[in-house]
């Protein structure tokens, strides 16, 4: 089997949930159980949302549960230079536009499902005379991309019309969160991204840049994501309780990996053991979300 790189790339606001759990256990087993390596990428981009503390109770709580991860943590506010150096490299080649528009002068464009406006695609032949850029936004026309995720199966996307040109510089000055993913994950050689399904929809902007830029599109599998008993994800912002002492066992059982008896009263590190021995993707429930 080749090595597989994985990663774990929490947004630090706030305590690990059970939601990331799942997200960091899936990922170290994948990578673990092909004798590959397993990074952490702290994506405290978007500083508005950062909390200041919150990257080492993640860490901490990480370590807790047992995992190990290979080389030092990565920041992404420490690699804007490497964002800039990709966004330029885009802009020279012209995929890249300055885009006056207000949040409000596009609220009524229609939704795309992970609940963003479609950019109706006003300022792409150049801003109107007396407009100053906000944010900068890529190309998408024509874009369909397809890819087959490894739990999920063939996933299809038409761009354009589904996300619309997307933002890459926001208006804040910030780097856009599909632009520093894409940029690492690459620049990291990351070679499975395994993350949570309310990401899947994200995958396919996340393509078409990879293929702007040159980059390799590593291989992916979104697993489940845990929402209440009202479909609501698990986390920070609906109020999830950070992960104690049983969410570990928890999160295997929740991935379709229910630990032993005696694995299960184990320490944890002996439970990620079983777990790189046992890891087998046939055992994932092939759904976006399951109530937990
Ligand atoms: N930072 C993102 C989040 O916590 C995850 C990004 C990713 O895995 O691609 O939702």
């Amino acid at each position: 089997m080749k090595k597989r790189v994985g990663r774990f790339a929490p947004s630090p606001t706030g305590p690990l949930h059970f939601g990331s759990l799942v997200a960091a256990l899936g990922s170290y087993l994948d990578a673990r159980a092909s004798g590959g390596s397993w990074i952490v990428r702290m994506e405290d981009l978007d500083t508005p949302r950062t909390v200041p503390s919150a990257s080492d109770a993640i860490l901490r709580t990480l370590e807790r549960c047992g995992f190990e991860w290979d080389g030092p943590v990565a920041y992404q506010s420490e690699r804007t230079a490497l964002y800039r150096a990709a966004f330029e490299r885009l802009k020279v080649n012209g995929k890249v536009y300055a885009c006056g528009c207000t949040r409000s002068e596009i609220a009524d464009s229609a939704l795309a499902p992970d609940g963003a406006r479609i950019y109706p695609g006003t300022c792409r032949e150049g801003l109107a005379a007396g407009r100053a850029a906000r944010s900068y936004r890529v190309r998408t026309e024509g874009t369909h991309i397809e890819f087959d995720d490894r739990l999920q199966g063939r996933i299809r996307h038409d761009v354009e019309h589904e996300a619309g040109d997307f933002v890459l510089l926001r208006a804040d000055g910030l780097f856009a969160y599909q632009l520093a993913v894409v940029v690492d994950d690459a620049g990291q050689q990351v070679t499975d991204v395994v993350r949570g399904a309310d990401l899947l929809d994200s995958t396919a902007r996340q393509i078409h840049l990879q293929r702007l830029l040159g980059y390799a599109t590593p291989a992916y599998l979104h697993l489940p994501v845990a929402v209440n008993a009202k479909g609501e994800k698990l986390s920070k912002q609906s109020g999830a309780a950070a992960v104690d002492a049983d969410a570990l066992v928890q999160a295997f059982a929740f991935l379709g990996h229910a630990l032993p008896k005696n694995i299960a009263a184990a320490p944890p590190h002996e439970q990620l053991s079983w777990g790189i021995t046992n890891w087998s993707i046939t055992r994932l429930t092939k759904a976006r979300a399951i109530a937990v």
